[in-house]
């Protein structure tokens, strides 16, 4: 029989402790059968699966935010945008132009345009730790973009259209390596590189004035305007960031971090990837998603679980086995889950509540947010408060008024 000390609560000294490669057991998936959840629901569950998808609500919002709006606001919003908006930068007297009979191939007409497709803008992927280089979007390239982003905004597809235009070293190898080595809370930073690349030189944003009801549309906000920062370390960080070179190398940003929840469990944390919360969610069949939908979520945030054991070496840290399907990832991504939900569902309150506060610590970093920046109203000159706002809207907002306009 073990002493009874044995059983106290094992300090982990993470810089210690041995990680064995020898794993505990290897169950076959098909024996794993996942109780089902017998305890209390913890308090906090609920709260904690809606922080998980703050982004997610902030992309979803697409559709559900956006106010349509009247025609009144449109026809408001035409006649601000024809006083400022100017798609053509030279403006001919056409009265007097002669026809030539020569005519002019479409590919010489397009070669003598400003190539959008050489447009670039850089950006920080704060979480990342790199830069971000995205290539501007023509009309139809957002019209599909949206139309991929109102489908689904967190589907492989959406994400492939943007890796699509990441150019440079920052790409990666290819997406599904872009996707891993890409933390899931720069998405948002992602979508405002969108932006930069297509509007930074036509930055014209419309306001609706609270106090007058009228429209404004601003045309010289410099897009940096539009960002804020939670405190000036993330402005220092996310300047320093965007001026470093790019480099193939992604690096390991989710360093993992251990934590002991029960007597012989630890987890290790790391920060969930695009590939973690959204491209392997995605591969999941819907019965499966709401079998373990409890367990999907936290497990993009964990990068081991492991048993401790205290040996006569010292302290041990066993990773718990995932049976692996060699050339086949989704049963490898199932068995995973399954074999998590196992020991995750088996914790009291208490415990799964550890698990719960690591999450939300990685969630609430200081970070920055994008919107409209507070401008004077055009009409009653009032001040129009600021308005933050997820910046996929943001990107579609300017898209629609270029479509208002013309
Ligand atoms: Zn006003």
């Amino acid at each position: 029989m073990s002493a009874p000390e044995e059983n106290k609560v094992i300090p982990i000294p993470n810089a210690t402790a041995t990680v064995e490669e020898k794993v505990v057991e290897k169950p076959a998936v098909e024996e794993v059968k996942p109780e089902p959840v017998v305890e209390e629901i913890p308090a906090t569950e609920t709260k904690s699966t809606q922080e998980l998808s703050e982004e997610d609500k902030d992309l979803a919002a697409l559709d559900d935010d956006y106010e349509a709006p009247t025609e009144d606001f449109d026809e408001k919003l035409k006649v601000e945008l024809n006083k400022k908006l100017k798609p053509v930068s030279k403006k001919f007297d056409l009265s007097t132009a002669t026809v030539i009979s020569k005519p002019i191939t479409v590919t010489n007409t397009l070669n003598n345009q400003v190539d959008l497709g050489k447009k670039t803008f850089t950006w920080s992927l704060l979480r990342s730790q790199r830069p971000i280089t995205i290539r501007s979007f023509t009309a139809t390239e957002l019209n599909n973009l949206s139309n991929l982003a109102r489908n689904d905004s967190r589907s492989r597809e959406t994400f492939k259209a943007i890796w699509d235009h990441i150019v440079g070293a920052g790409k990666g190898k290819d997406f599904d390596t872009w996707s891993k080595c890409t933390s899931y809370f720069d998405v948002d930073n992602i979508w405002f590189c969108i932006y930069g690349a297509c509007f930074e030189s036509a930055n014209y944003l419309p306001f609706t004035c609270p106090n007058c009801n009228e429209v404004t549309v601003s045309t010289d906000i410099p897009v940096e305007n539009m960002c804020k920062y939670d405190n000036p370390e993330v402005e220092a960080e996310m300047k320093k960031i965007r001026k470093l070179a790019a480099t193939p190398h992604m690096g390991s940003v989710f360093a993992e971090y251990r934590v002991q929840v029960s007597d012989n469990i630890v987890v290790g944390f790391k920060e969930p990837s695009i590939y973690d919360a959204i491209i392997a969610p995605y591969l999941f069949d819907d019965e499966f998603r709401r079998k373990y939908n409890d367990i999907i979520g936290i497990c993009s945030y964990i990068a081991n679980i492991y048993v401790a054991e205290m040996t006569s070496q010292g302290l041990v840290l066993r990773p718990i086995a995932v049976k692996q399907f060699v050339g086949n990832e989704l049963k490898t991504a199932k068995a995973r889950i399954i074999q998590y939900a196992k020991i995750i569902r088996a914790l009291s309150s208490d415990q799964y509540n550890i698990i719960v506060s690591h999450i939300s610590a990685l969630t609430n970093r200081p970070s920055v947010s994008y919107g409209l920046p507070a401008v004077t109203c055009d009409h009653c000159k009032k001040e129009i408060p600021e308005d933050r706002t997820a910046a996929a809207d943001l990107v579609f907002m300017r898209h629609r008024l270029a479509i208002l306009a013309g």
